[in-house]
């Protein structure tokens, strides 16, 4: 690392030394949820490089899919843990009668979708119980108790898709990564055919602040580095 990058207090994004552990892997590929494979082994190489900074946050834990990558990151490299937020009774479009509706996640005896089981039960099967934490509850109400000096290593927003939802989470918790450390977006997609438009505008309005340096287009996942 040169000299500018060391007086910026970047550091060099850390590749895992080994591809994820197969069991690990193998959960997260049969997990319900919404992620490609690649999206995935993504996350698992940020969440290593990103959890040597600060602790890792996601927003939408669903059944722990993407939790078992970015949790498998941060375990592979021994330092700080994932924190996974979530309500748990699954977004606007997981509703039952609504397009995304799974009858299996729906607690009848509750009235309504609750994913925490799902999500936990994979969470003990790959091992990650003291990797991965959940925090259960709406995430705009979350993160007003956060503080500036949670120093988070990264954050991977893929809460709820409304422009309202993504623009909330992208307040409320960008505004907590260390400088160096990792925002990405899960569901961005430039061209409006292939998905919903919020979260590749909020992207679009992060980039146009100059306070994150724009890493790629990987998949759907957009990834910014904080200056
Ligand atoms: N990352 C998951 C998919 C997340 S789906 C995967 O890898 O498969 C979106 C999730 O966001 C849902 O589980 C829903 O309950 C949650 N969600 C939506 N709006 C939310 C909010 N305001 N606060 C907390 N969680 C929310
Ligand atoms: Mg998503």
């Amino acid at each position: 690392m040169g000299l500018i990058g060391m007086w910026r207090g970047r550091r060099p994004a850390a590749k895992p030394p080994l591809p994820m552990r197969l069991d690990a892997r193998n959960l997260a590929l049969a997990a319900k949820g919404f992620l490609s494979e690649e999206d995935g082994t993504r996350l698992y190489e940020l969440a290593y490089a990103a959890s040597e900074l600060g602790p890792c946050v996601e927003i939408g834990g669903y059944c722990g899919k993407s939790a078992l990558f970015l949790g498998e990151g941060c375990r592979a490299r021994g330092r700080h843990r994932l924190f996974s937020v979530d309500h748990h009774n699954g977004s606007e479009e997981q509703q039952p009668g609504e397009e995304y509706f799974d009858a299996e996640l729906y607690n009848a005896a509750g009235g309504r979708v609750d994913t925490f089981p799902h999500f936990m039960a994979n969470i003990r099967k790959a091992g990650l119980e003291e990797w991965v934490f959940p925090i259960v509850g709406r995430s705009s109400l979350i993160a007003a108790d956060w503080s500036r000096d949670s120093n988070l290593g990264m954050v991977f927003i893929d809460g709820g898709h409304s422009k309202e939802s993504v623009e909330a989470d992208y307040r409320g918790w960008s505004r907590l990564i260390v400088p160096g450390g990792w925002l990405c977006f899960h569901d961005i997609y430039p061209n409006p055919a292939d998905g919903g438009q919020a979260p590749y505008e909020v992207f679009e309005a992060a980039r146009a602040t100059g306070r994150w340096r724009f890493e790629g287009l990987f998949g759907s996942l957009g990834v910014l580095r904080r200056r």
